[in-house]
């Protein structure tokens, strides 16, 4: 017995997400099979909603305002001589809940398994590096990688290729523990480590 092509076909599709492996893909179709028809339909339309989703030019993050810079890089409340260097959107949104940094960012992603920056991830670097260098420098590069091997490894890398563009390259400081994620340590923790940074 095998499922229906349409389920499988979207069971595939699932197991292409990060973290859901064929097992948990198939639930999961089966499960959005037997869903109500407007409930599959609300899962439709924010799929169809995503195309008016385009990336930050500046920082990477999703945005859907119109220009082509997000709601941070587009403020100019918000200094762009200061930009943190984070490995993924989630960490952004813990960094922006504590609500005490007013520079921008630059999502970067997280070290390949080779340990060696991808080619897109060095363009990315690249380009925002010009991009400061351009407009004069940046007074402060922050490092806010977690705090493990990768993360060391990432934030030389970073370091390497956009360092020469800022007058201070600074790390998270203090109080991140070994080996935790930016993403789910609480404000109080990401405010000391913002703090001290060093
Ligand atoms: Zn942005």
């Amino acid at each position: 017995m095998r499922l229906p092509s349409s389920l499988r076909a979207l069971a595939e599709s699932l197991a292409k997400l990060p973290s859901i492996g064929p097992r948990q893909a198939i639930r999961l179709a089966l499960h959005v099979s037997s869903l109500p028809r407007e409930k599959q339909q609300a899962l439709l339309g924010a799929l169809g909603e995503l195309s008016r989703v385009s990336r930050c030019v500046e920082c990477g993050f999703p945005h859907e305002v119109s220009g082509d810079r997000c709601e941070i890089c587009a403020d100019p409340n918000r200094s762009a001589r200061t930009v943190m260097v984070v490995e993924k959107e989630t960490d952004l949104l813990s960094l922006e809940k504590v609500g005490r940094y007013a520079g921008r960012y630059l999502v970067i992603g997280s070290l390949p398994r080779g340990g060696t920056l991808s080619p897109e991830q060095q363009q990315v670097l690249a380009r925002r590096a010009k991009m400061a260098q351009d407009a004069g420098g940046l007074d402060e590069l922050i490092l806010a990688v977690s705090a493990t091997v990768a993360g060391e490894h990432l934030a030389g890398a970073v370091t390497a290729a956009m360092g020469g563009a800022a007058r201070k390259v600074t790390k998270l400081g203090r109080g991140l523990p070994r080996g935790g994620e930016i993403e789910f340590a609480d404000e109080d923790t990401l405010g000391y480590s913002l703090d001290s940074r060093h």
